[in-house]
């Protein structure tokens, strides 16, 4: 037994005796007195300590617990050690709780915790962006109120594992998110958003690409078939009209075999597994390459000049000579017979460029950020006349970007246009002086 309850006993049977003691000294009734006196007050401080302890559980503070001796004494340290334990777990659980909640926040998903009814319990910043939610206005309102969308309601009543619903919220253009909604505990429900937009725009653009590859190859195909059937119907041909119509199916074929082959290197420019070669070249005979290539596709009718300094590039030169090339068959192709087109390689800031100036039609300013786009043309008939497959600059800017190089459009209408390949200091090499 512990001591404060033995001395308690101790007391009360010391009042026992004082009582039995005087009685038999002066008498029954002034026994039963003093026992009674003794024990009332014992009684009195009891009921004082159990005043203070029912004072203090009305506002507990660990600070002032009452401070007592015996029996008291020994419930007050009682308390106190209980409630340090206590303040121990909730430290515990409060610190598991942050680390929760950091994570939640970490998550690059939206998270919202609901309730049994469906009102916010908590959302991360993420879900904020997501949804339109606002965590602390929008705690422990109902959630379809909030998130507006025609079939939520029943979507979240039925929360099955893998399904989802696409919300497109109407403020934001062009955003779309994937939400889902998954039961935990004791019917407890958890929503997930996620930032879908990239997935829906590489689908529009995929669709948007077998679109126009369709539409390129028909129109081809259509000539070659026609000729076909007009070949079935009459065997025999005026040799004339025979010559004028193969030369067209020759042209359509090989507009065929253009935009395949274009297809086929933006295809392997793409696969990201296979790096650009590395090696060292000089920049100058490449561009005497890509000029002589020029004026073989001029065939005189423009002049054709290069200014070029001494350097060395650093990278794959079959690459880029077909980069090169493609924007000199560009400034060929979209400039006038007696224009003038201009091959430079100069050093601006440290950075090696190349540049393809001409006097040709030049581009009206508001095409150019698009120019770049597969099968993006400004004039669609002029580029099919001359050749072109709508390819060409993808094609430059996916071999540029292999190198860490820049492509710099700048034209106006009806003057010309210079297309500059900008390389990184890190792939230039100057001669040594
Ligand atoms: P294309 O095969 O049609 O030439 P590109 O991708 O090479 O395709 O070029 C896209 C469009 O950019 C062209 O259709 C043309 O309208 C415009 N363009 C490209 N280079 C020039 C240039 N040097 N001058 C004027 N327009 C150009």
């Amino acid at each position: 037994m512990p001591s404060a309850w033995l001395s308690l006993l101790i007391r009360l049977l010391a009042a026992v005796l004082a009582g039995l003691t005087s009685g038999f000294i002066l008498g029954a009734v002034a026994g039963v007195a003093a026992a009674a006196g003794l024990l009332l007050l014992m009684l009195l401080a009891h009921t004082a300590q159990l005043a203070r302890l029912q004072r203090w559980l009305k506002a507990p503070d660990e600070r002032d617990i009452p401070d007592a001796r015996g029996v008291w004494g020994s419930v007050f340290v009682e308390l106190h050690r209980l409630l340090r334990r206590e303040r121990k777990v909730r430290a515990r659980i409060e610190a598991e709780l942050e680390v929760f909640s950091q994570a939640a926040e970490a998550s690059p998903d939206g998270l919202v915790f609901l309730d049994i009814d469906d009102h916010i319990v908590w959302c991360n910043r993420v879900a904020e962006q997501h949804l339109g939610l606002r965590g602390e206005r929008d705690s422990g309102l109902l959630v379809t109120n909030l998130i507006r969308l025609p079939r939520f309601a029943e979507f979240l009543a039925n929360a099955r594992e893998g399904e989802s619903l696409s919300y497109r919220p109407a403020e934001r253009k062009g955003r779309v998110f994937s939400i889902e909604a998954i039961r935990f505990g004791k019917d407890r429900k958890l929503l997930i958003s996620s930032d879908v937009s990239h997935i829906e725009r590489a689908e529009t653009m995929r669709r948007d690409f077998v679109a126009n590859v369709s539409h390129e190859l028909r129109t081809p195909l259509t000539v070659i078939s026609g000729f076909i059937e007009h070949m079935a119907d009459d065997p025999a041909p005026d040799p004339a009209e025979w010559k004028q119509q193969m030369a067209m199916v020759d042209e359509q074929a090989g507009r065929m075999l253009n935009l395949v082959d274009d297809l086929l290197t933006l295809s392997r420019l793409e696969d990201e597994t296979q790096m650009p070669r590395e090696e060292e070249f000089d920049v100058r005979d490449l561009i005497y390459d890509v000029s002589a290539e020029g004026r073989r596709l001029s065939a005189g009718r423009h002049s054709i000049t290069c200014e070029v300094v001494p350097a060395f590039l650093k990278g794959s030169r079959e690459e880029l000579r077909s980069a090169f090339a493609n924007l000199v068959s560009n400034a060929v192709r979209y400039t006038p017979a007696g224009g003038r087109i201009v091959l430079h390689w100069a050093m601006r800031d440290g950075k090696g460029v190349f540049s393809v100036e001409d006097s040709g039609i030049g581009i009206p300013e508001e095409h150019l950020p698009r120019l770049t786009e597969r099968f993006y043309r400004v004039d669609r008939g002029r580029s099919r006349e001359s050749g072109g497959t709508g390819l060409g600059l993808s094609i430059v800017k996916h071999i540029l970007l292999r190198h860490q190089a820049a492509l710099d459009i700048g034209s106006v209408a009806a003057t010309g246009s210079t297309f500059s390949a900008v390389f990184p200091a890190w792939r230039v090499k100057l001669p040594m002086a």
